[in-house]
């Protein structure tokens, strides 16, 4: 990366599966672990390249989330697909219409805007009430093609995620690729040369629709990044003991985990 190149900042605001770490009604080691990072809210993260700040996905966790970590400014939101751990802290993004003053720019798919207007019909709708009871959005349809949003230059990784098509996103040398089960050769092409990846690996059992951690370590090594930490993770990893054994360069993200890149 050459010096003009803007800096990048990422903080991991959730890297648990749809169900959260603890999950309601279980008392494994895990859920009932007092390591601060077993606790895991659903996935997303807040990135910032150069003056631009993203949001990736609003997770029903967004506003806690953002009162953890101290975030106050969202320039703009990618969503990566419609699940509902991924979308259904979008109510949330109302603050920000306040803190920013102008609705939200929010960046996706056609099938993931289309199913977002389908799950929010009251914040899609031309709403005759008061603006404030409904989250204000911009929306930008995108595909495979890389677009610029300020500051950031961003390349969307097409994946599989069993067998829906999701983006990964990539900034500079970093890239967020949360739920996968299939990586492309040609998607492994744009993720060549990272200092940062942050990558699906669910739990130690396969699963159809995601990486599980042996899957997710083997496609780390092939991306082959300085440093790789893994997301949307379950209660079957406990974040010292998994760490311990995973090889030099990758380990378990966790939630307020901050990132600079040089
Ligand atoms: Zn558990
Ligand atoms: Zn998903
Ligand atoms: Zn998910």
């Amino acid at each position: 990366m050459n010096s003009t190149e803007p800096r990048i900042e990422a903080v991991i605001l959730g890297s648990g599966t749809s169900h959260g770490v603890p999950m309601i009604g279980c008392d494994c080691a895990v859920c009932t672990s007092s390591d601060a990072r077993d606790k895991r809210t659903r996935p997303s993260i807040w990135v910032r390249v150069g003056r631009t700040r993203l949001l990736v996905d609003t997770a029903p966790e967004l506003r806690l989330q953002c009162v953890a970590n101290g975030i106050d400014c969202v320039d703009a939101v990618l969503f990566t697909h419609h699940h509902a751990d991924h979308v259904t802290g979008l109510d949330d993004l109302r603050r920000f219409n306040w803190l920013m003053k102008k609705p939200m720019p929010c960046y996706g798919t056609t099938r993931t805007l289309d199913s977002l207007a389908n799950m929010f019909s009251y914040a899609f709708r031309q709403a005759h009430d008061s603006p404030h009871s409904r989250p204000e959005l911009a929306l930008h349809r995108i595909d495979e093609s890389p677009f610029e949003i300020g500051d950031a230059k961003i390349t969307p990784i097409p994946m599989l995620h069993g067998k829906l098509p999701v983006l990964g996103f990539r900034f500079g040398s970093f890239a967020y690729c949360t739920d996968c089960s299939f990586i492309s050769d040609e998607s492994f092409k744009k993720l060549e040369g990272l200092d940062v990846l942050i990558l699906d690996a669910l739990r130690r059992t396969p699963h159809p629709a995601h990486f599980n951690l042996e899957q997710a370590v083997e496609a780390a090594r092939r991306i082959g990044a300085a440093r790789t930490y893994f997301t949307h993770i379950t209660h079957e990893l406990a974040h010292e003991a998994t760490n311990a054994e995973l090889p030099d360069g990758m380990a378990l993200g966790h939630d307020g985990l901050r990132i600079a890149l040089k």
